[in-house]
């Protein structure tokens, strides 16, 4: 394992943060290759640093700066904890909510065109649920707009 002289000797002070400026992964976060094995920089100085981290954690910065090294600005969180709060800012963001609902919109069996025909058409659920080929469910959500919320029309309606 590295020490912690090698690995602070490849960062720069920048503020409060210490700043990785060696070689990144492909999602941006500081890798540096021992053992045959490349690993996350915050995993091996973390062990420096002494702190505890349990099985499945992942440290994460109070700084949010994917290279800061900083001792103090680590945390070690539960993957589950990240990836929720990960989720909470990005569903907030509107512009992403509308491309996520989009791009699931494009997965699925209904184009917004038929979404929007039964939304708007006076005929009962079944007929339309046997027309478009989905269940009355479906289209009960359509109609309450749980599904395909028509982001694009609405989207400055609630802000
Ligand atoms: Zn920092």
């Amino acid at each position: 394992m590295p020490s912690l002289q090698r690995l602070l000797s490849r960062t720069e002070e920048d503020g409060d943060c210490l700043i990785w400026k060696a070689t990144l992964n492909h999602n941006g976060y500081p890798t540096i290759r021992f053992s045959q094995k490349t690993w996350n920089v915050r995993t091996v100085i973390g062990i420096h640093y002494g702190k505890s981290k349990r099985k499945g954690d992942v440290y994460t910065t109070i700084c949010k700066n994917k290279l800061c090294l900083a001792e103090g600005h680590m945390r070690a969180v539960s993957r589950k904890v990240l990836a929720e709060k990960m989720d909470k800012s990005y569903a907030s963001n509107p512009v992403r909510a509308a491309k996520i609902s989009e791009s699931s919109r494009k997965r699925g069996k209904l184009s917004v065109e038929k979404a929007n025909l039964i939304r708007l058409s006076p005929d009962t659920q079944k007929a339309l649920a046997e027309r478009y080929g989905v269940s009355k469910r479906v289209v009960w959500e359509i109609k309450r707009g749980i599904r395909w919320k028509d982001y694009k029309s609405n989207f400055w309606g609630g802000l």
